[in-house]
């Protein structure tokens, strides 16, 4: 066992404070990773303020994790001492259903291995993540991180990038497809990039007007305000496919009225409530209503390429563990540009 430096979430309503945990030893197919940097994503807020229902304190979260490889078990072929690698939302899963069998690990039928506050099959106790110095994850799980990358700023595609890249893949996202992004925060900035990469033509629904010149220089065409009602009249039946990447709850009828006939709107977005859908703002125009979860280990590793081929990388704001409290005040008021990395170097 390693015993390392973290933050954690003592209880639903108190700030993270500095701790130690166990890692635990290398086995023949685990790698040990020393973190360089983790990102913040709204999910770790949710889970931690138990919006998403109960867990176990005290509970470490992160789930966008790069580092070097210190430590690999005698059966890792994957990587070596020394390889920048990272880590995402899953560090395992049963490996044998259908979905696991194609790729889609993240949809095992037995339920993926989340990278914090689930049970670790390694071991029985419970996953901690990566706000901490170093993590032990089975070679499987581990991604290989493409040195072109800037190594403080890449974090955030492990969560951010691929929950957007994954959709924008299985729903054809081509050259030219209409393409609209709600919520300019971490995971809808990573929208637009990726999007207008693919060669789509990308148009950013925002709540006021403010990250507009972000969001050209992203790539999008075009960025529309959500406060101003006349956006919805103006965009009436325009878009293929609208990806809703907002943290809390919206009028869903509002944004499905925004779709072309055949077109599909994708949450991802994970509010604790219940949206609505009104049956009529889907049965006029034969739209559909999705939704997506981060991706698979395959097409992680192919986004990572993907990222480094198109020169993609998030926009960032590097703190210091002790700014990781003050960093969740921002996050809950959209007042991220547009996703705070931690410098784990900070943790020590
Ligand atoms: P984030 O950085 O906070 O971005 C969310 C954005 O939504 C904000 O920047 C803001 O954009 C908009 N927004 C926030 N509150 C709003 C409100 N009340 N009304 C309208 N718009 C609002 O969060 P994130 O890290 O990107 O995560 C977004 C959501 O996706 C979270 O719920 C997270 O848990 C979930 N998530 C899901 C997956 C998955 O696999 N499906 C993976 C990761 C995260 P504007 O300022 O542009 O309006
Ligand atoms: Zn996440």
């Amino acid at each position: 066992m390693r015993t390392v430096n973290a933050y954690a979430a003592p209880s639903a309503t108190e700030p993270l404070v500095k701790t130690t945990i166990e890692r635990r030893d290398v086995g023949p197919k685990d790698v040990m990773i020393d973190i360089a940097y983790a990102g913040i994503c709204h999910s770790d807020i949710h889970t931690v303020r138990g919006e998403w229902g109960e867990i176990q304190y005290p509970q470490v979260v992160g789930h966008e994790i790069v580092g070097t490889v210190s430590e690999v078990g005698s059966e890792v072929t994957k990587h070596e001492v020394g390889d920048r690698v990272g880590v995402g939302c899953m560090v395992n899963s049963c490996g044998e259903c259908e979905y696991c069998q194609r790729g889609d690990e993240q949809y095992c039928a037995k339920g993926n291995t989340g990278t914090y506050g689930a049970v670790d099959p390694a071991d029985g106790t419970i996953t901690q993540g990566g706000y901490s110095q170093a993590v032990v994850v089975t070679e499987d799980f581990v991604l290989r991180v493409p040195e072109s990358l800037d190594y403080d700023k890449v974090a955030p595609l492990l969560c951010a990038g691929i929950t957007l890249y994954s959709p924008l893949h299985h729903w054809g996202v081509t050259e030219g497809t209409k393409v609209a992004i709600v919520g300019m925060g971490g995971l809808g900035h990573m929208g637009v990039k990726i999007a207008a990469a693919l060669g789509a033509e990308v148009t950013v629904l925002s709540q006021t007007t403010s990250k507009k010149d972000d969001s050209l220089r992203f790539g999008a065409k075009a960025h529309y305000a959500t406060s101003d009602e006349q956006t919805f009249t103006d965009l009436a039946n325009s878009f293929d496919i609208i990806i809703n990447t907002v943290s809390a709850k919206v009028d869903m009828g509002a944004y499905l009225g925004l779709l072309a006939v055949d077109g599909t709107l994708i949450n991802v977005g994970a509010p604790s409530e219940p949206l609505e859908v009104p049956a009529f703002a889907l049965i006029p125009a034969r739209r559909s209503w999705a939704g997506s979860a981060i991706g698979g280990i395959r097409e992680t590793q192919e986004m990572l390429d993907f990222c480094a081929e198109h020169g993609i990388v998030p926009e960032t704001e590097l703190i210091g563990a002790d700014g990781i409290n003050d960093a969740y005040e921002r996050v809950l008021k959209s007042d991220v540009r547009y996703r705070f990395v931690i410098d784990a170097a900070t943790f020590a």
